[in-house]
Order: structure tokens, then sequence, then C-alpha cells
């Protein structure tokens, strides 16, 4: 008895076998070559290194995602905070 490395479920395989059945290998094989890119992209970007697009300066982890850095991230989010809550204000003054 084997168990499938995809959905852990137990089955009787061929030896060597290591998933019950193609979907489960399918499945595997679509984020194995997912993280494999993840990898890849990684890799191209410690190859060059790039700067936060918010043009503050900073430059980004080899493992940011993200175009701009954690900090801008920060403040955008405090910004449109701040916007959500004057427009609360503008729209109490409308009511008034
Ligand atoms: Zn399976
Ligand atoms: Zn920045």
């Amino acid at each position: 008895v084997s168990i499938c490395q995809y959905c852990y479920s137990r089955f009787e395989g061929k030896s060597g076998q290591v998933y019950c059945n193609k979907d489960c290998s399918i499945q595997a094989t679509k984020i194995k070559r997912k993280e494999r890119q993840k990898l890849e992209s990684i890799k191209q970007r410690m190859k060059t290194p790039r700067f936060c697009a918010n043009g503050c300066g900073t430059k980004l982890s080899a493992y940011n995602d993200k175009r701009i850095c954690t900090s801008c991230k920060v403040d955008k989010n405090k910004v449109s905070r701040a916007i959500e809550s004057l427009k609360d204000l503008f729209e109490f003054e409308e009511r008034l």
C-alpha cells in the first residue's frame, strides 16, 4: 500500500508510483511547475535589482512579488484609509 503524495489517500499501486491516479499526478505537476516558475522569477529578480515603483528608492526584495516596497504599501493603506474617513466626513456634511 502506498500513500498518494497529492491527496494523501492510500492506494494499491506499482512500486515507484507516488500518485493514486492521473488527476492527482496532473494536479501535483501543475503545482510543481508553479513553484518552479516562482523560484525562477525569484532567481531572475536576484540578478536584476528592482526598485520601488513608488519612487522612494528602496531596493525591492527578490521575494517581494509586488512592485512597491513594504513601507510604501503600508503608507498607501494609511492614505486610502484617510481618504475613506474624509469621505465619511463629507457624507456627514451633506446630510446636514
Ligand atoms: Zn491522490
Ligand atoms: Zn517604496
